[in-house]
């Protein structure tokens, strides 16, 4: 009988035809956040198996309950037959050192000719541990303890301790989109809520120096490490030199459109970032309402720059929900941090929330050559990795300009 952690992905389970790809993708994913620990990781119908010494079972049940496309992490047993003889001796084992009053025995059997039903393995092996525990009953609806066993055609599992883990789907496996990243609260939370569903991010920061410092933009970066440790892989961030842009905005923009025209440029340059990136959506932590630039008339005067999708995983969700996943997973402290984001120098007092689109191309035309300026921050945008933020390289799109 060997102890070990047992995987489980049951909304992958679903996905017929991609099934291989998924549970591929998890198996990588999974050794990539489990790297430096000494683990062998298996996989066998529709179960993950991670065998590590138990001095690392917290550790690695920390980590793959936070590992998108599981759904549980159970420890539990694995038996090399699946004698039921050897399952009785193994079933008191299991539960000689476990304290509850009220259990059941659930059966499940991947081996479908194998001689008894499920019930009647249940019904034996619950048996077996009345015998030999002392002042426990059986409670078929609201047990205190669910012995799980499983029969395979050459193995059985015995398993009683379960995690909950996120869920989701493995981080990839739906594409890739370009997070636009500030150092708020909400667009960190937005590129979680994107990963869980397997989206692979990139990030695209506008930076405004001297206006914006360089902790806001090492904030923004940190932002990123912290989403880039849930992926398990380096994240990459495209960041953007946008001080020439909003300058000409201010020095050009009536006030009340400032940030109206400020967004559309922001969206322009993403989705050319994101097309040059093979990156399919774009996504951000914008709020129905929240702010003058996220009611549905200014989402859909900005949005109107791109045809690109953008996807925004909050924006139904009141402040307070987005600030409990942020505390969550551990992006919160970093976001309030009090660096100046670019959206929050020059913030004009009565910004519009019914924003018109003809406005917003005759004033526009006050900065005649805005393409041309988009091309240049493109131009000379850096790209940082988030293992290595330090170093930074220039941007690898240079010559394709
Ligand atoms: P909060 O401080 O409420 O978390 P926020 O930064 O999410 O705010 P806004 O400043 O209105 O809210 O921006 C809306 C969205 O636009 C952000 O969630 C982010 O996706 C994107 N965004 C804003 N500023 C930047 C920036 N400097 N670089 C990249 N994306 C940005
Ligand atoms: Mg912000």
């Amino acid at each position: 009988m060997k102890k070990l952690l047992i995987i489980k992905y049951a909304e992958l389970n679903t996905k017929k035809g991609n099934i291989d790809m998924f549970i591929k993708t998890l198996y990588k994913n999974l050794k990539l956040r489990l790297e430096g620990i000494d683990c062998e990781i298996k996989y066998d119908q529709g179960r993950m198996f991670v065998t590590v010494d138990e001095t690392y079972y917290h550790k690695c049940i920390d980590i793959i309950s936070n590992t998108f496309g599981i759904h549980e992490v159970e420890i539990g047993y694995e038996l090399d037959n699946n004698d039921l003889e050897v399952m009785k001796d193994s079933i008191i084992k299991v539960t000689k050192d476990m304290q509850f009053n009220t259990f059941k025995v659930e059966t499940r059997r991947g081996f479908k000719k194998y001689p008894l039903t499920s019930l009647e393995v249940s019904r034996i092996l619950g048996g077996v541990v009345l015998k030999n525990k002392e002042n426990v009953k059986v409670d078929v609806h609201n047990p205190e303890v669910i012995i799980h066993v499983e029969i395979r055609d050459n193995k059985s599992y015995i398993y009683a301790l379960s995690y909950p883990c996120v869920g989701g789907y493995p981080f990839g496996v739906a594409g890739k989109g370009l997070l636009m990243l500030s150092g708020g609260i909400d667009s960190p939370v937005a590129g979680y809520l994107a990963m869980k569903r397997g989206v692979k991010l990139e990030c695209i920061y506008f930076d405004s120096p001297p206006h914006t410092s360089d902790e806001a933009r090492n904030k923004v970066i940190n932002l990123a490490s912290i989403l880039a440790s849930y992926a398990g892989m380096p994240i990459k961030v495209h960041v953007i030199p946008f001080t020439k842009i909003q300058e000409e905005i201010y020095k050009n923009i009536p006030n009340e459109y400032l940030i109206t025209i400020m967004r559309r440029m922001m969206y322009r340059i993403s989705a050319k970032i994101a097309h040059r990136n093979r990156c399919k959506v774009l996504v951000n932590g914008e709020s129905i309402g929240q702010v003058a630039s996220q009611t549905l008339d200014s989402m859909s005067v900005i949005n109107e720059t791109i045809k690109m999708p953008v996807i925004r995983p909050v924006a139904c969700f009141d402040k307070l929900d987005i600030i409990d996943i942020a505390k969550k997973i551990k992006t919160y402290e970093t976001s309030i941090l009090p660096f100046q984001d670019c959206c929050t120098i020059f913030v004009p007092e009565h910004p519009i929330i019914n924003p018109d689109l003809e406005t917003c191309y005759e004033y526009e035309k006050l900065i005649p050559n805005y393409e041309e300026l988009i091309l240049e921050a493109i131009k000379n945008h850096k790209v940082v990795y988030t293992d290595k933020y330090n170093q930074e390289k220039n941007s690898e799109f240079e010559d394709l300009l």
